[in-house]
């Protein structure tokens, strides 16, 4: 320890030290060491930071070092911190290696105290200055370091204020000031017992401590375990001399960017205020001018801050943004990073510094996130327009739509079918609300989280939707809701619901469609020339992608239709054909019946009339993927979601036999339902066990995909069917499906005279079945994970019920950062998946592998699926252009979660 150097000069750093130096210290470093006029300073490391947390005090060298280094910004400077007659002033700033903002402190101005307050008057010319300057030290100071409450000197400087019936800072003069500077330091006194230190190097170490304090604030550790930043990083302490900006008209201050973080367009951006430091610009005493105004304000300074920032720019490589003053004519560098950007910036910049040479085709796409790529997909809202915000709920399906609010699914098809655009409202959907929900531009539910009904299938279907908005009261026979306001919402007015935010307003909120969609659509051609740069970009980096990906990107699709549109947007084959849509509508009366049968000749007639139904399903389905693998997953939900509900009809039942009229239909309808009722459907009879429980309904699903397929291949199709077994948790049960299959399968080949070759696998959703992998592979010639299932099991989270019920109390206290129905768990989940992978591989080594879960279309999680060796993920059609670019920058090494 003993020569441990605790501190580093801005000259020692550079921007690969973040760890150490923290970002800002980092980039300090490194702009001074490219010759920018930074003011003059240190940076106090992470590792000092770190041992005074663990020892509860400084390491004994610390005091030393930072003397040497004051020192040395004291020659530097000309002058001597606190100096009575010409002071050096030093801001004290946190700064830690992962962005953390407004999460830690800040002390400027420290070294002034009651003399060097005049010395910095007569420096200045301006003694307003200097006893503003004071007053905001005290201030700062007092909240942060001394802990008193900040409502006190807002309090004290309002009184002040209104003494002088003014509310406006800028109203009060020097003398004034001097009288703020008076109150506060009674405060102090009062709340500590102490006089404000006047010794300008004790304000220094106390402030260097209260930031290292500030690590273990409660705000700050609740958002490190939400961003998963390591509780034991530190942050670094930056001591830099202060230049100011409010010192006249020659002074100001200003944020710039090497290019447009809205558009990625090349030019000017940024704002400027003429005599004001930062905080100024933050509180908006003024307004600020256009950056490009300075040019006239100020040429040299302009001038030289133009060639700083394309210095900047070509040296990090990236779009850059600055912060500077200007105090007397002289620019100061204070701050850039590598910028925040739109997602569309962040796709046009990539491309243009390909063009420029600064990057190669990898890194573009390595520079770029499946997120971003999300976010342009959907129609977007231009702003808020007049609308007034009813409430936020969660953000389900992105996308924003707008119309009149509906309350059932027969109402918003008769709506639409009348050529209005409807949002479906209800408290949760279920799938009867499927053809609602087609008709509707939206769903906003007041029930229900991410992996409710209502959400996975809007997201399907690139539906906009915000679900669990709990504080608004839906009453849907009613046909209204109300909002915490009191606003009461009828059928008929007109919402508008923003999917990407979970906003809902009353009211019309202007749109623009999505020029990305129209690209994947084909409407738009990417290399024509007059095409947007933002369609051009995002081509250029999908064809890279594509070319570098090692996983297949396969689409979730159960129509001919949307599987089609995933061919479209570059799907390889359906990962997942959910078969229980086609039981709907119409045909839930040939479900009754089946279920309803009264021995094996009745239950056989009703399967005989579905199998003609579902064959028509699979023949268009194979021919809109021709040529494509196609994985059907048999029956998965509990049959008695295709039975009436049991309180509805057990009053129906009541009500006719009061009116002695009873039905022999009904009674054993509701006997049935009675029989089926289950309290945890999601763990009940599904899946595999509905198959084996009930004769004839796998098998006939079996018949109408292998007569499907070889109708297909008779006409010269290229049929590829996967059939799918799911929620099998013991190979036995696989292994008695898979024989009446393969059964089935050689009847209709030998009756049809033609052979279609496919496989036969099964999910892995069920934890046992991953534990038990290895004798599955036996029976399954693939897995797909089910990763909803698998996550709802291995946490034993109801899927349904918990996202809106606790999470939002888990995701604030930071007991994870999102939620495992969105993005996989890595470490328990993912442990299950790694455990399958190995055993599944091991027993059958050319056994297929992928994911059909929502995850499959999670661009974390596909790095996970990448990285465990996967051969395709499966997503629903609009996220399969998310996860081809996210299986392209995984292969190419590109950060999980990009800025
Ligand atoms: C799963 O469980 O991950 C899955 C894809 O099946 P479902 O969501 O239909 O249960
Ligand atoms: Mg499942």
């Amino acid at each position: 320890m003993a020569d441990t150097k605790w501190v580093y000069d801005f000259s020692e750093g550079s921007k690969d030290q973040k760890d150490l130096l923290g970002g800002k210290g980092a980039n300090l470093a490194e702009m001074t060491n490219l010759g920018l006029p930074v003011p003059p300073g240190f940076t106090i490391t992470t590792d000092a930071c770190r041992y005074y947390l663990e020892h509860g005090g400084t390491p004994p060298e610390l005091d030393a070092q930072v003397s040497e280094h004051l020192a040395a910004l004291e020659k530097a400077m000309g002058k001597t911190l606190g100096d009575p007659a010409d002071p050096l002033l030093v801001s004290v700033r946190s700064g830690a290696a992962a962005s953390m903002p407004g999460m830690m402190e800040t002390v400027l101005n420290v070294g002034l105290n009651d003399e060097s307050v005049q010395g910095l008057a007569a420096q200045s010319g301006s003694e307003r200055f200097a006893w503003d300057s004071y007053r905001r030290l005290i201030q700062m100071f007092g909240k942060t370091v001394l802990d008193i409450d900040g409502d006190l000197f807002e309090h004290a400087l309002d009184e002040v204020k209104a003494e002088q019936g003014t509310d406006l800072d800028l109203d009060l003069d020097a003398e004034h000031l001097e009288d703020v500077v008076g109150r506060f330091k009674a405060i102090v006194k009062d709340a500590t017992g102490e006089d404000f230190p006047q010794d300008p190097r004790e304000q220094m170490d106390m402030a260097i401590n209260a930031v290292f304090d500030s690590w273990n604030s409660d705000r700050a550790i609740i958002y490190r375990r939400r961003e998963r930043i390591p509780s034991d990083a530190g942050t670094a302490v930056n001591v830099c001399s202060m230049v100011f900006g409010n010192l006249g008209t020659d002074s100001g201050t200003g944020v710039a960017f090497t290019r447009d973080p809205g558009s990625g367009a090349q030019g000017v951006y940024g704002d400027y205020l003429q005599n004001a430091q930062g905080e100024d610009v933050v509180a908006g005493i003024r307004n600020t001018v256009p950056l490009g105004d300075l040019e006239d304000i100020d040429r040299e300074a302009y001038d030289e801050l133009m060639a700083t920032m394309s210095r900047l720019e070509s040296h990090y490589r990236d779009l850059c943004d600055i912060e500077f003053t200007i105090e007397r004519n002289k620019l100061w560098m204070l701050q850039t990073r590598v910028g925040k950007r739109t997602a569309a910036a962040a796709f046009v910049i990539a491309t243009q510094l390909v063009d420029e040479g600064l990057i190669d085709m990898d890194e573009a796409v390595r520079r770029v996130t499946g997120d971003q790529l999300a976010q342009l997909m959907f129609p977007r809202f231009i702003s808020g327009g007049d609308a007034t915000q009813l409430t936020q709920g969660m953000n389900a399906s992105p996308g924003a739509a707008v119309g009149k609010a509906v309350f059932s699914s027969e109402e918003a098809v008769t709506w639409a079918q009348r050529g209005e655009d409807v949002v479906l409202v209800r408290r949760e959907t279920n799938p009867d609300d499927l053809s609602g929900m087609i008709a509707a531009q939206g769903v906003l539910t007041s029930r229900g989280g991410k992996t409710s009904h209502a959400a996975v299938v809007a997201r399907g279907m690139g539906k906009t939707c915000v679900c669990g908005a709990e504080e608004l009261q839906v009453d849907t026979k009613a046909k209204k809701f109300t909002a915490p306001d009191g606003t009461v919402v009828s059928e008929g007015d007109v919402i508008s619901i923003d999917g990407s935010t979970g906003r809902v307003w009353l009211g019309e909120v202007p749109v623009e469609p999505s020029a990305v969609v129209r690209y994947f659509e084909g409407e738009i051609d990417p290399e024509a020339e007059d095409t947007e740069a933002i369609v051009r970009s995002v081509h250029r980096i999908l064809v890279h992608a594509d070319q570098k990906r090692q996983l297949a990107v396969r689409t979730n699709a159960d129509t001919p239709e949307d599987s089609a549109r995933a061919r479209r947007f570059g799907a390889q084959g359906i990962g997942l054909c959910r078969t229980e849509h086609m039981f709907l509508g119409d045909r839930r009366k040939l479900v009754e019946k089946l279920i309803l049968a009264d021995g094996d000749d009745e239950r056989q007639a009703a399967l005989d009339a579905l199998e003609p139904l579902q064959k028509q399903d699979f023949l268009e389905i194979f021919e809109a993927m021709d040529g494509l693998p196609v994985t059907v997953r048999l029956l998965d939900p509990p049959l008695h979601e295709f039975l009436p509900d049991l309180t509805e009809l057990s009053v129906r039942v009541a009500l006719a036999e009061e009116r002695g009229e009873p039905d022999e239909g009904s009674l054993r309808l509701l006997a049935a339902v009675r029989g089926m009722h289950e309290s945890n459907p999601m763990l009940g009879l599904r899946g595999v066990r509905l198959g084996l429980v009930v004769p004839g309904l796998f098998a006939m699903q079996v018949r109408a995909i292998a007569e499907a397929a070889c109708e297909r291949k008779k006409a010269g199709g290229n049929p590829r069917p996967e059939i799918m077994i799911p929620l099998v948790g013991a190979v036995q049960e696989l292994e008695a499906i898979r024989e009446v299959s393969v059964r089935v399968l050689n009847e209709v080949f030998e009756q049809e005279g033609c052979e279609v070759d496919g496989l036969l696998g099964t999910m892995i959703e069920v934890p046992r079945a991953a534990l038990t992998a290895g004798e599955i592979a036996g029976s399954a010639e693939f897995f797909s994970f089910g990763t909803n299932d698998l996550t709802q099991m291995t946490w034993g989270f109801s899927r349904d019920d918990v996202e809106a019920a606790f999470f939002h109390q888990y995701l604030d206290k930071g007991i994870f950062g999102i939620s495992p129905f969105e993005s996989l768990d890595r470490e328990g989940v993912g442990r299950l998946v790694e455990i399958a992978v190995q055993q599944g591989r091991e027993a059958r080594p050319d056994l297929k592998l992928g994911v059909c879960g929502e995850h499959g279309g999670d661009p974390d999680s596909v790095h996970f699926f990448h990285e465990v060796g996967l051969d395709y993920v499966s997503c629903s059609p609009f996220r399969v252009p998310v996860a081809r670019l996210e299986a392209g920058r995984a292969a190419l090494g590109g950060e999980r979660a990009g800025s």
